[in-house]
């Protein structure tokens, strides 16, 4: 079947309107309508080739929400009707050792939920601004908050999980100091998650006029790391950083705020290398630094009911499907609060 989406045709194009094609539903396929899509920067790096090994045409989005509109007859954990939601994966090789202990989000053969290789049209997945996507049931969550909060849940999908699952990893909870560095998209979930799991956070952002919306957000401390006294007045107080920053940055500054055995753990993805940092600050105390992506979907279903149980959703704002270039922009200039989130119905209704 053909629905409209928006994407682009070429690194340096801008977005535009587009009709797809989506598969019938397989034996064990859900057919989900979405309704809302989260703006995620990895979308930015992916559709302006950022990163090597973009394909085109090139259809973002991986912050997927919407209800099932039609089941394949295999299919037993989804109903038409049910809320549900899609993150950054559709599959995956489903016998490795990564997916049979549910981290499928590190399986070689996983398959993007856009720019992933697949036997559908035209060669590789295309994601979710779109109005209609057709996921193997393995791959879709369910939804348990209340249906007038979905627009607000779909950043869980990839915002959501990326910070959880280092923060479960690293053992976050009552007695431990967290830094979560960068407050965009998915730090802003870093903090709300963090605070939930009964952390001391604290906030690092290069933007002082973010103090009292991270405070807001549940951090106990905010320093703004340009602030080189505030800074020097974390060192090695702190168990665990997420780091979530876009851009190249200099990581000594953080890793000396790490406590012994600390941990730091990137999970920003600039598409340009950080500088190296120094052996030294790592040796002196026995500190980490670590990396990781996303989060396997029985995480990601844990991380959904977390939330769901403790009323946690993204600060979003709404947009229509043709400001999707304007938001990019915006996203750069760390002018949103906190993600931006496609109104999925304005793919339907004309522009
Ligand atoms: P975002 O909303 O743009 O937030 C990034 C934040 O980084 C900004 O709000 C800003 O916070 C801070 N920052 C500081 N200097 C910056 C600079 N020069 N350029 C850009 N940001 C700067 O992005 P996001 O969607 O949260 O994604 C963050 C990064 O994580 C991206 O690289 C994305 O591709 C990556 N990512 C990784 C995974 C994974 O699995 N590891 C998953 C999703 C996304 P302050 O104003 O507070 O300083
Ligand atoms: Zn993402
Ligand atoms: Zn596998």
């Amino acid at each position: 079947m053909t629905v409209k989406a928006i994407g682009a045709h070429a690194a340096d194009k801008a977005l535009e309107a587009m009709d797809i094609v989506r598969r019938a539903p397989g034996q064990h396929d859900v057919q989900i309508d979405i309704a809302f899509c989260g703006v995620c920067h990895s979308d930015l790096h992916t559709v302006r080739g950022e990163w090597a090994g973009t394909l085109f045409p090139c259809v973002p989005g991986h912050e997927i929400v919407g209800r099932v509109s039609a089941v394949g007859p295999h299919v037993r954990g989804f109903q038409v009707g049910d809320l549900v939601g899609v993150g950054c994966m559709v599959n995956s090789c489903r016998h490795c050792a990564d997916c049979g202990e549910g981290l499928e989000n590190y399986c070689d053969g996983m398959v993007g939920t856009y720019n992933g290789k697949t036997p559908d049209a035209p060669g590789h997945t295309l994601g979710g601004y779109s109005e209609r996507i057709v996921v193997h049931e393995r791959y879709v969550l369910h939804v348990r908050h209340q249906p007038e909060q979905l627009a607000a849940v779909a950043p869980l999908l990839c915002a959501g999980i990326t910070t959880y699952s280092p923060l479960r990893h690293w053992n976050t909870g009552t007695g431990k100091r967290v830094g979560i560095v960068g407050i965009g998209g998915l730090g802003h979930m870093g903090i709300k998650l963090a605070r939930a799991m009964g952390a001391h956070v604290v906030a690092f952002t290069t933007s002082a006029a973010k103090r009292a919306d991270a405070e807001g957000l549940g951090a106990h401390e905010v320093v703004v790391s340009r602030d080189a006294d505030a800074m020097a007045a974390q060192a090695g107080s702190l168990h665990l950083i997420i780091d979530t920053v876009a851009a190249p940055h200099d990581l000594d500054a953080y890793l000396s705020l790490l406590r012994r055995d600390g941990t730091m753990v990137l999970v920003g993805a600039p598409a340009t290398p950080h500088p190296s940092p120094q052996v030294f600050n790592l040796i002196m105390k026995r500190r980490a630094l670590a990396g990781s992506m996303i989060g396997g979907i029985p995480e990601t279903q844990e991380m959904l009911d977390f939330c769901a149980a403790h009323g946690i959703v993204a600060d979003i704002e709404m947009i229509r499907a043709d400001e999707i270039n304007e938001s990019y922009e915006r996203m750069l200039a760390g002018d949103v609060k906190y993600r931006f989130v496609i109104d999925s119905a304005t793919l339907r209704g004309g522009r």
